[in-house]
């Protein structure tokens, strides 16, 4: 029996699977810990990205499938009911009546919807032509906004437009790897076993990791720069004024491909290596060698992901970065390029489909009239349907829940409940919400608590669809099962929501085969065109990296910008002229440490699947604090006591995990445990919402924290100074 191809539903590296059922003739079943049977999953040896690896997550991601799931429509009236069974059509009913009931009373702008980089890009794109096009509101955003919002804004704001100009094969072609911000061993583990596997055999081969943390990655580099959180714009300028002093510049390039630079050259002249070793807290003969190794290289490859990305200033630090590229023209070739590595599954097909609430589908710009009127057209809509305004950023549609200005909020496929900044108020704001639907394929979520509607999704492997990973390479995940009871596709629940509020030609797709055929349209002759890559093409080739033509579909681009012509009106790319700006919440005397968050190799995001899977479990069995052994002596702090963690927004406590790992005066907590999960350690209680004025990309990353031991006195302590700061 020929197994099922599919593309791994965790992280933007994107591994080719393999899927076969529990029971195969002649063949032992596959079991779990407890006995019941499930699909047996392994890597695709002809997947061009994985090669047939996978990681922990990929091999055991079927044990997930019947785990908590959400089976049938449920509603209540209030968030103090309890939930009763409903069918589909008075789940239905109840929605598109409320949608009605706010556009007429509020107006469109009161209309929600949060969605998620685990949707198919069959999903992100009927949910598009909802709420944009039908609804006439830009009010769609999705967790890739906390995610990787700021690499999108850069690459649009330096190249013209959206896309990570690299393939994985350039991690194998390179002289040069640089690492920001990433803990790509934990993250992105396939492509960074290449990296390392390939590093390791060439000893000419250099690979830089900046990271306040020692991390796995780290380990693997011939330096660690263990700058301190929130100096990359200092350290990236101070490499560039170490190019621009030694001369390694590619004049040839800048000139005829670049702009911008004069600007940028007055600001780095501001970045002199003693005064950035200093700030960054590093070595001044290691900033010099890191400048060294790149201005010698013939072939630089950066690669970053939320380290970067969630800041108050992350399109600054992602564009600085890319300034290094075009100062010495390593971009559009072999084993060179900045590379923004995704950390959601699909975070790519929602870019490509217009999932974010400032874009529209084809890579094109809700600011940008001739592109909506593009999209009209293309929908068939009166012109000025489109809404010329972007919509709410994911933190925009809290606020505004706040402020009674949000009237429906529709949350698919995430759990903002654990994943937002700021948690406390974020949950203070979902409390407050009139109408909120949920829709997701387990339950319970911590976010289903707030929810009014609780929809059933069909989840990974039960619909079929395609998914991008972050080399631009479209892989189809064929259903190889039927939906768990009443589950439905995500796009078929948009879709019908959509005919019953009376826009029945617009969403009369027969199956996401020809949902995929019309967004495909609407990338005709768009940087990221896809024409050439039909259900039909990706049956017979398997895997198809875009650009990709139907007018010479057996040519993909590999890299983008080989021809060294931009997406800019001049066809020049731009370089970014950024100062440093620090942490948005600086330590000081009430709250002395930086926090700062991350992910772990085994969990995935909030645990929604990861949690149910024994032997992910077992390797991360518990939440914990990474301490500096200087501090924790300070603390009096030994391994395993539970330290209590305060920021101004909230509280969680972890048990310490002694390290020299961390940096003095930096402590690590993983962003995984949620309140089903564990009592009190949730890393979002800490963390604030400030962001990124350009990407809207929270700063996750960093916050000011006290700690205080865990005992009754420290708790009293805490609670008294709560107490205070709460009638204060
Ligand atoms: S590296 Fe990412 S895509 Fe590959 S198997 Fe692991 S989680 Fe899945």
């Amino acid at each position: 029996m020929n197994p099922t191809k599919s593309q791994c539903p965790y992280c933007g590296v994107g591994c080719g699977l393999e899927v076969q059922p529990p029971a195969i003739p002649g063949k032992a079943t596959n079991r779990d810990s407890r006995g019941n049977p499930i699909w047996q999953v392994r890597g695709d040896r002809a997947h061009p990205s994985s090669l047939g690896k996978v990681c922990v997550k990929g091999a055991t991601v079927a044990e997930s499938l019947d785990k908590n799931r959400l089976k049938y429509p449920m509603m209540r009236d209030s968030l103090d009911d309890k939930f009763r069974r409903v069918t589909w059509d008075e789940a239905l009913d109840k929605i598109v009546n409320r949608i009605q009931t706010v556009r007429f009373t509020q107006g469109p702008d009161s209309i929600c919807m949060y969605g998620s980089g685990q949707f198919q890009t069959e999903d992100y794109y009927v949910a598009q032509k909802l709420i944009k096009g039908a609804l006439g509101t830009n009010n769609f955003d999705a967790n890739s906004r906390l995610c990787m919002s700021s690499a999108v804004s850069a690459y649009i704001k330096s190249f013209g437009a959206d896309g990570p100009p690299c393939s994985y094969n350039d991690l194998e072609e390179t002289d040069f790897a640089f690492l920001i911000g990433t803990n790509t061993a934990e993250c992105h583990p396939i492509i960074f076993n290449r990296l390392r596997v390939y590093h390791k055999k060439n000893k000419k081969v250099k690979m830089v990791v900046v990271d306040p943390r020692r991390t796995k990655t780290a380990e693997a580099a011939d330096l660690h720069l263990a700058i301190k959180p929130g100096t990359d714009i200092d350290l990236l300028n101070g490499i560039a004024h170490l190019l621009m002093r030694w001369g390694y510049l590619d004049t040839v390039f800048m000139d005829e491909c670049t702009a911008g630079f004069s600007e940028y050259a007055e600001v780095i002249e501001h970045y002199p290596p003693e005064l950035v070793a200093r700030k960054c807290g590093i070595r001044l003969d290691d900033l010099e060698t890191v400048a060294r190794w790149w201005g010698e290289s013939g072939r630089v490859l950066s690669m970053w992901s939320m380290g970067i990305n969630q800041s108050r200033e992350g399109t600054g630090k992602a564009r600085s970065l890319i300034n290094l590229h075009l100062m010495t023209g390593n971009i559009g070739k072999p084993g060179a390029g900045p590379f923004s590595l995704t950390g959601q599954p699909n975070a790519m097909g929602g870019r490509e489909a217009g999932g974010l609430a400032h874009i529209l589908p084809g890579y094109r710009l809700v600011s940008n009239p001739q592109h909506r009127v593009e999209v009209e057209q293309f929908w068939g809509l009166k012109p000025g349907q489109i809404s010329p305004y972007r919509g709410r950023s994911a933190w925009e549609m809290i606020t505004g829940l706040e402020t009674g200005e949000v009237g429906l909020l529709w949350i698919a496929a995430t759990n903002p409940a654990v994943s937002m900044p700021d948690l406390e108020r974020t949950k203070a704001a979902l409390r407050k919400s009139p109408f909120t639907i949920c829709q997701d394929a387990y339950f319970p979520t911590e976010t289903a608590n707030y929810a009014h509607v609780l929809l059933p999704a069909a989840q990974w492997g039960e619909k079929t669809g395609t998914m991008t990973n972050s080399e631009r390479v479209v892989t189809l995940c064929e259903a190889f099962r039927e939906p768990l009871r009443q589950a439905k596709p995500d796009w078929e629940i948009f879709a019908e929501v959509g005919r019953r509020l009376g826009f029945k030609e617009m969403f009369d797709f027969a199956d996401s085969e020809a949902v995929r055929a019309e967004l495909i349209e609407l990338t005709r002759d768009r940087p990221c065109d896809m024409t050439g890559i039909t259900y039909d093409r990706l049956r017979e080739k398997g895997p198809i990296q875009w650009p990709c033509r139907d007018s010479n579909p057996d040519v993909s681009e590999e890299r983008l910008y080989t021809n060294l012509q931009f997406h800019t009106a001049d066809g020049r790319a731009r370089f970014g002229a950024y100062h440093a700006k620090g942490l948005a919440e600086l330590p000081e005397k009430d709250y002395p440490f930086v926090l700062t968050t991350g992910r772990l190799y085994g969990h995935w995001h909030t645990m929604t699947r990861t949690g149910r899977i024994d032997k992910i479990r077992k390797l991360h069995p518990e939440p914990f604090i990474e301490i500096h052994p200087r501090d924790a002596e300070k603390l009096g702090v030994e391994e395993g006591n539970l330290v209590i963690v305060r920021s101004r927004r909230g509280m969680a406590r972890f048990p310490a995990k002694i390290t020299k790992a961390i940096t003095p005066g930096t402590v690590f907590v993983p962003m995984h445990w949620g309140a089903l999960w564990a009592n009190f350690a949730e890393a979002n209680a800490l963390t604030h919402p400030e962001s990124c004025p350009e990407s809207l990309q929270p700063e996750l990353k960093a916050c000011a924290v006290q700690l205080v031991p865990f005992t009754i006195e420290g708790l009293a302590e805490v609670e008294e100074s709560d107490r205070v700061l709460v009638s204060n």
